[in-house]
Formats: structure tokens, sequence, C-alpha cells
């Protein structure tokens, strides 16, 4: 599912299936700055997950460039519905979980607006 560049120094990205294309297109672009040697070989990607409703992306050597594009994705994520990619969406709560959800699918899961 996900693309398999050299710089991904993790075994397994796991992104909750709405943030999926989302994910793929960081990638992308971390690639297409490769190509344009905006980054160099320091740079690498070592996690990248969804953690309490947030987009979690961890790099190793990042410039700044990479930093905003990152806080692009997380602002986008925040909104995105992290079952079914539909935007815009908003974080729920159910219990002590908190996930970004859309109207249809909180109410599918239980999930009540936090
Ligand atoms: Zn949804």
């Amino acid at each position: 599912m996900y693309p398999n560049y050299p710089f991904v120094d993790v075994k397994r990205i796991e992104l909750p299936k709405g943030w999926v294309m989302m994910g793929v297109d960081l990638l992308h672009e971390f690639h297409d700055l490769k190509q344009e040697q905006i980054l160099n070989s320091s740079f690498s990607v070592c996690g990248m997950r969804e953690k309490f409703g947030k987009l979690d992306v961890r790099c190793y050597n990042a410039p700044l460039v990479v930093e905003r594009l990152v806080s692009g994705y997380s602002l986008q994520a925040e909104r995105t519905c992290q079952d079914c990619g539909y935007y815009p969406a908003a974080l729920h709560k159910r219990n002590n979980w908190v996930r970004v959800l859309c109207t249809n699918c909180a109410i599918k899961s239980n999930y009540k607006l936090a």
C-alpha cells in the first residue's frame, strides 16, 4: 500500500484507513524533495502513525521545509475522518478514546463530539 522509498526507515507504517492516502501523499512529497536534492541522504522517516487523534510523523534530520510540510498535513489530519477520509471531520470521544471522525462514522461507532 505504501510506496517503498529508501528513506523510510520503519518496518511498517500503520495509519487508520481514512488517513492512508494522506500518508502516501506525504511520502511522495518527501520523495520529490529528495529528487530535487532539497533533502540530503541523512534525512529519513522513522515513524508515521495516529496518536491521540493526531498525525504523528517522526523524521531524522528534518529541515524546516519538512517541518512545515508535516505541520500542514497534521492540520489536514485534524479535519479528516480516520475511518473514511471524509473532510471535514472533527475530534470525537468515547470513554478515554479520541478519534477524528465525520458525523456518519461517529454515529456508527458511538463516538461523541469532543
Ligand atoms: Zn467518516
